[in-house]
């Protein structure tokens, strides 16, 4: 051995013996992790639910009886609420708040770029160097805050970076608890100075009243009793939970939330062996934290189990009011993401943080209930109610078929389309599911066998007798098809293609928005109908037949991942957009724009901000994701396979200074060394004209061009960086790779 080799060997033991190596490092801290022990409040859980919740239970504690009746008029009929009302309420939370342990309050509100926002202002004030809290109406009602840092897509410039918050009644105020802290959060819309809406909640609520007012109009057909209609929501989230020490040793998990790179594990799902399984203790205690705050919080945290990946699981709510779930839900998020840091664990909320693997989606099941407590999408026992629910059922039908393309574009984005198509997700051509039984019910109904059987007031003794024909439970579990991105499950609609990460307020307001749409169309028509001498439900049926006619293209119950679906769907003249930017087009068309201008849910302006916003958002991540690839490959994976290739060296100059080797023992060898010294070079030289690539996106300016640019050149190019990374990660030493594998991120409870 030359001085020089054992020099080297000398400096490579030292390396790998007191170099600390961040996956070692994650290792040994995930072994000793301690346990976390989780005490419930009380043991029963309504003991404490909706605890730190400003709800009616806590009004009326500290409102007057004036006061507290006229609020609820406010709330039910959407009134606004007087100067007066407004101080009471705002002096009642304060005194509420207080005693519950608040020392601050915020404006809680949901901008475009996907999170929560919120500014804390304490109650205290010093007035002549004495001290007192405060809360006033104007604190409550409405704030001004520096919106310059939040997406507005054009509609603010940053000179004019007013923007405003108002308190949303519909969804009540709760306290929020991070370590010690208690601070009153007070659900909030966001605006801008001149009034356009900025966040996801204002088009939300929006849609909510126009969805109320086309179904309570079509309700009158069949109950005039029917005051208010609701759409309600119950979303299942699904998400990764990792060790936080894996989860810092990678880069790429925390600045992009997913794995660039990494080598699919040798076993990961393939014997379902996770799914529905015993959840891990460690996990058990996080989950039961959660849920615990989740409860406080007047969160209705119903399931929790695992799910398909490994260190994939789901939890879901009982359903509620869109608007609350919605809020709900990016509340749950928080807590989801506080609790995990306690149990030194960390949600992964991306769609698809592990390539080879399932992604994660959070299916929102949608429906309509009435203020009678009529769930308008539940078959009914009789043919009046039958009625009823296949105009409701049929109308949704209906209105997926003429916004399709704009549903594929409520749930885009670039993580989403990570998951799209692949691993058990939906594809992202939209088709409605309907089970066997209801496709029977629709096919009588196209062929018209309800003619000539009108009993004497003119109401039809429908032959589409569905309960008497099939019992209650073919419209619950049975009858499913999972592979439906749009699938009615007995009561309700699943919109399956929504993402893990997404706020849920987009897809929800489109499909409230084109209902309605639907509706005031089919109301329109069946009056007609009516007016030219038709009984009320023989125009019902005859529209109803029609709009079916006219929506079959929409309806597949076969298996949607399949290829041949591709085809047919192709024939049918459904959209196919398989990327982000492609399926956002929509938002600028003239039928996108005309319905939210006439659903009144969005200007024009408001929906091509969205537009822009959605498209910019699109390209930054694509740009971060490839920005910290580059620099994971110039900085870790290079390295440590330059020093693989080094022993590499070594072995072979080693084995070539004895008297006599074969060639075949050489041979395999070199070859080795030559695969890893192509690779390193393949990763360098790629890693630049990535580099490149990024730098001549960032001269673009239309934001369209920038989109594309990113998702049909410098994606592709990731993909390829990372197969060779891959490919290396299999060759290389195990002790000299420096990230965490996905087998150690994944398996290891
Ligand atoms: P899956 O089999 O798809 O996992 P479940 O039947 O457990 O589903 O789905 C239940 C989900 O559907 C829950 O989130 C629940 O709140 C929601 N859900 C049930 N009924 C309604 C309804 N009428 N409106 C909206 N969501 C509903
Ligand atoms: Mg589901």
């Amino acid at each position: 051995m030359t001085f020089r080799t054992f020099l080297r060997n000398l400096i490579q033991i030292i390396n790998l013996t007191f170099m600390p190596n961040a996956r070692f490092e994650a290792l040994s801290s995930f072994a000793a992790r301690p346990k976390v022990k989780v005490e419930m409040p009380s043991p029963k859980i309504s003991d404490f639910f909706a605890d730190s919740v400003f709800n009616d239970k806590a009004m009326k504690e500290v409102l007057s009886k004036d006061a507290y009746n006229k609020l609820q008029r406010c709330i039910e009929e959407e009134e606004k609420v007087d100067r007066d009302l407004a101080d009471a309420i705002a002096s009642a939370m304060k005194t509420w708040a207080i005693n519950k342990g608040a020392t601050h309050y915020t404006h809680w509100f949901q901008p475009l770029n996907g999170t929560t926002a919120e500014k804390h202002d304490s109650f205290f004030i010093a007035i002549d160097g004495k001290g007192i809290e405060e809360f006033s109406a104007n604190s409550l009602i409405q704030q001004e805050t520096d919106g310059s840092s939040f997406p507005s897509g054009g509609l603010r410039a940053t000179f004019e970076a007013r923007g405003y918050t108002a308190w949303d009644l519909s969804s009540p105020a709760f306290i929020m608890t991070v370590g010690e802290g208690k601070t009153l959060c007070i659900p909030t819309i966001y605006f801008s100075y001149t009034g356009e809406t900025l966040d996801y909640k204002s088009p939300l609520i929006r849609s909510l009243q126009s969805l109320n007012k086309a179904a309570t109009d079509v309700c009158q057909y069949f109950d005039r009793n029917i005051k208010k209609v609701n759409a309600t929501l119950g979303w299942e989230q699904e998400y990764f939970l990792i060790d936080s020490a894996m989860y810092y040793a990678r880069p790429d998990l925390v600045m992009t939330g997913r794995t660039l790179l990494g080598k699919r594990s040798a076993k990961d799902q393939q014997l379902d062996d996770h799914y529905f399984g015993a959840i891990p203790e460690r996990v058990y205690a996080y989950m039961r934290d959660m849920e615990i705050e989740a409860y406080k919080l007047g969160i209705p945290i119903h399931t929790r189990h695992n799910e398909v990946a490994p260190s994939q699981f789901e939890c879901a709510p009982m359903f509620e009011e869109a608007n609350l779930a919605v809020d709900h839900n990016q509340l749950l998020l928080d807590v989801m993401d506080r609790v995990s840091s306690k149990h030194k664990f960390k949600v992964l909320l991306h769609e698809k943080p592990f390539s080879g693997v399932n992604g994660s989606g959070k299916h929102c099941n949608w429906s309509l209930s009435t203020d009678t407590g009529i769930n308008l999408l539940s078959p009914g026992s009789t043919p009046r109610t039958n009625l009823r629910f296949l105009t409701f059922f049929i109308n949704v039908i209906a209105a997926v078929n003429n916004h399709e393309e704009l549903l594929r574009a409520s749930i885009a984005s670039h993580s989403n389309d990570m998951r799209l198509s692949a691993h058990e997700a939906p594809p992202v051509i939209m088709s409605v599911f309907t089970g066997s039984f209801l496709k029977d019910v629709l096919e009588l109904l196209e062929k018209e066998v309800y003619e000539g059987n009108l009993n004497k007031s003119g109401e039809i003794g429908l032959r589409l007798d569905l309960h008497n024909k099939v019992p209650v439970v073919v419209f619950d579990n049975t009858d499913r098809n999972r592979t439906s991105p749009f699938a009615f499950t007995g009561n309700k609609f699943e919109f399956r293609a929504v993402g893990s990460s997404a706020n849920c307020s987009l897809p929800v307001t489109i499909i409230n928005s084109i209902v309605a749409e639907q509706l005031v169309k089919f109301k329109t028509e069946v009056d007609l109908h009516i007016k030219e001498g038709d009984y009320k439900d023989v125009a019902i049926l005859k529209v109803l037949r029609k709009t079916l006619i006219a929506s079959k293209r929409i309806l597949f119950e076969g298996d949607n991942y399949s290829e041949s679906w591709v085809k047919e769907a192709k024939k049918r003249g459904l959209s196919n957009h398989p990327t982000t930017p492609s399926a956002l087009k929509t938002f600028k068309s003239k039928k996108t724009m005309q319905l939210f201008e006439e659903q009144k849910i969005m200007s024009r302006e408001e929906c091509a901000a969205r537009f822009e916003i959605m498209t910019h958002d699109y390209s930054t991540h694509i740009q971060i994701e490839s920005r910290v690839l580059g620099e994971m490959v110039s900085n870790q994976i290079i390295p440590a396979c330059i020093e693989y290739e080094n022993k590499l060296i070594q072995s072979i100059a080693g084995l070539k200074e004895l008297s006599k080797v074969d060639d075949d023992i050489l041979a395999p060898r070199i070859a080795l060394l030559h695969h890893i010294s192509k690779g390193i070079s393949d990763l360098m030289i790629l890693s630049k004209e990535m580099r490149e690539l990024r730098i001549l996106g960032n001269q673009m300016k239309s934001e369209t061009e920038k989109a594309e640019h990113y998702c049909y050149k410098i994606l592709p190019m990731m993909q390829k960086i990372r197969a060779i990374s891959d490919e290396l990660e299999s060759n290389v030493e195990d002790k000299l790779w420096p990230l965490p594998k996905y087998r150690e991120i994944m398996l290891t409870k």
